[in-house]
């Protein structure tokens, strides 16, 4: 899966996710990419969300929507990252996923559950990409 956040100079952020779907997944399956709130979520007062990971688990929880939800109601992105990741293994504690989360001002965190974690960050400061490492 790629999960992407994008902020332009007016302060508009899209969101988006391409996947390759889950493996043995059942053919015709839609899975969580294109759920809005789901992989990914967006709100320009707010900021964003991205996720990859267990759809089929994941997509009952709208983890990016809780995200930017708790980012508005003033949760730094790191909290708010792994109070989504929280939720989720709360009920599934067997889950494998991850999600990023960047708000308006530019801070950014990730979370995950099951595996280590890695997402970059581009800005036009910056002469290349870094990758971040998030452990479980
Ligand atoms: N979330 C994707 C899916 O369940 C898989 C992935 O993130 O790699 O279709």
């Amino acid at each position: 899966t790629i999960s992407m956040a994008v902020f332009d100079k007016m302060g508009k952020i899209a969101v988006g996710t391409s996947t390759n779907g889950a493996t043995f997944k059942i053919p015709g399956r839609v899975g969580d990419g294109p759920i809005a709130g789901s992989s990914a979520y967006a709100d320009d007062e707010v900021g964003a969300c991205g996720a990859t990971g267990d759809g089929d688990v994941m997509m009952r929880f709208l983890p990016c929507y809780q995200v930017v939800e708790s980012m508005r109601l003033g949760m730094e992105p790191k909290l708010a990252a792994k109070d989504a990741m929280s939720r989720i293994a709360r009920k599934f504690p067997g889950f494998v996923g991850a999600v990023f989360a960047i708000n308006k001002k530019g801070v950014h965190a990730g979370a995950c559950h099951g595996w280590t974690f890695q997402y970059s960050v581009r800005s036009p400061e910056m002469d290349d990409v870094k990758v971040y490492t998030v452990l479980p």
